[in-house]
């Protein structure tokens, strides 16, 4: 039995009934195989024993009041995963589903993309099962104030840097924020995703849609291909999708659909933006309101995104929400590319069903590391004390997503099939990581 099964099944057995990391560090491990047969020295160091066990995983309580006067209860997270290259840095997410397993998956796969990005910075994820949803702007401040009060003994701007995810934007960075300096007394980079008034980046906001983009342009560059006039499926209507459908039509691409929590839109003629924007970022509202700005669209409860014909589809949701039958629908439509915007958007069989057939496929640790490129991008700014312009920013995050497809192709070529994206991800992403704990002893 090799190093890797070994490893994975004690990974498996050690950390029992957590789905989602299983299936991350199944991906990863089982593509490193060839690397550590030519690494024996990794074996040795307990490189893979060491690399899925997190540094350090916290969990508190988090207590606060709701509008009508009665105390809620909630679970507070965060996971350090590995801080071989940089400080712990990663999203915290806001969801009912979130729990130690699926924050372990997401800090894990943090490791690998804040490698790939080329810049120093390690890999954590956070959280809460608290659910933004339907709260009044006092309620959202209050959860985050009572958040902020635990977490902040934690993190720091040399120590471990949080940033938005799924259900974390602006105002609630900016309450955390708020808090961590009443308590600390401290004008700091320990938050990124900043509102721009007081040390966010520009261009934060656009980052992970942008560079998902940039990467699957230079994906299809170097397949011969390009984004002009292509029909493009995108799922989710949060920042990632919104910023993705965004950088596609600049590119000269068109998006037909968009989806959320309740249903789909599809609009033949191309999604317009402005009626997205205005729907989920001015009124938080649901894409049922779609069909006030544009009658000839057609909304559908529940998913369906992936049974549009399209010549690209870009997974901007939430984890393993394009699976097996969704992959066929698309290998028998035609669709010739898929980057994911989301973390782990797809099940490993639609992965497998995807690149069997010739489907370029772009996985999540490359295609969106665009978001936490910038946000280290927003730590150089707030250690300067300095801030780039937008299109300094822009041609950076450019360039970043850029080298990510040059390396991760490279690995690929190297270690397994040219266009096996998935592998050399994780092997480019890997190498960095491995060698920096090597450097620095057990
Ligand atoms: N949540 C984003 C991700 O999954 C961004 C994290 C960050 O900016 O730190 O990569």
């Amino acid at each position: 039995m090799s190093y890797v099964s070994r490893t994975l099944e004690t990974v498996l057995q050690k950390n029992p009934g957590e789905a989602e990391f299983h299936q991350a560090v199944t991906e990863v491990l089982q593509s490193l195989e060839p690397v550590l047969a030519k690494h024996p020295e990794y074996e040795k160091a307990g490189i893979l024993e060491r690399l899925t066990e997190p540094d350090r995983a916290i969990r508190f309580r988090v207590t606060w009041v709701d509008d009508n006067g009665n105390v809620q209860v909630n679970r507070g997270y965060r996971v350090q995963f590995n801080a071989a290259i940089g400080p712990y840095k990663g999203g915290l997410r806001l969801h009912p589903s979130v729990n130690f397993g699926i924050l372990k998956f997401l800090g894990f796969e943090q490791i690998f993309k804040n490698s790939l990005t080329g810049l120093p910075i390690g890999g954590g994820k956070g959280g809460s099962d608290f659910d933004p949803k339907g709260k009044s702007d006092r309620e959202v401040m209050a959860f985050c104030q009572s958040f902020m009060t635990e977490l902040y003994r934690y993190i720091g701007p040399d120590t471990d840097v949080p940033a938005g995810d799924i259900g974390v934007g602006a105002r609630e960075i900016g309450y955390l924020f708020g808090q961590y300096k009443r308590i600390r007394n401290e004008f700091s980079g320990v938050l990124t995703g900043k509102g721009l008034t007081y040390g966010g980046s520009l261009a934060r906001t656009q980052a992970t849609g942008y560079g998902l983009l940039y990467f699957t342009n230079a994906m299809l560059q170097a397949n011969g291909k390009s984004l002009a006039g292509k029909r493009v499926v995108i799922s989710g209507a949060g920042n990632v999708a919104i910023y993705a459908a965004e950088k596609a039509i600049a590119l000269g691409a068109k998006p037909v659909t968009m989806s959320d929590s309740t249903g789909w839109v599809y609009d033949p003629e191309g999604i317009d933006l402005n009626a997205i924007k205005e729907i989920k970022e001015v009124n938080r509202a649901r894409l049922t309101e779609y069909r006030k700005y544009r009658p000839n669209a057609e909304y559908h409860e529940g998913r369906g995104v992936w049974t549009v014909p399209c010549d690209i589809a870009l997974p901007c949701a939430t984890q393993n929400e394009l699976n097996l039958e969704d992959a066929k629908a698309l290998v028998k439509n035609g669709c010739f590319a898929v980057a994911e915007g989301a973390n782990m958007p797809s099940t490993l069989e639609a992965i497998a069903c995807l690149q069997e057939n010739g489907i370029l496929f772009g996985p999540a640790k490359a295609a969106n590391a665009g978001g936490v490129a910038t946000s280290a991008l927003e730590m150089s700014q707030n250690s300067m004390r300095y801030s780039w312009t937008f299109d300094e920013v822009d041609s950076k995050l450019k360039s970043i997503m850029e080298n990510i497809f040059a390396n991760t192709a490279a690995a690929a070529k190297e270690y397994s099939k040219p266009t096996d994206y998935v592998s050399g991800a994780n092997i480019a992403g890997f190498l960095k990581i491995a060698d920096a704990m090597l450097a620095q002893g057990a």
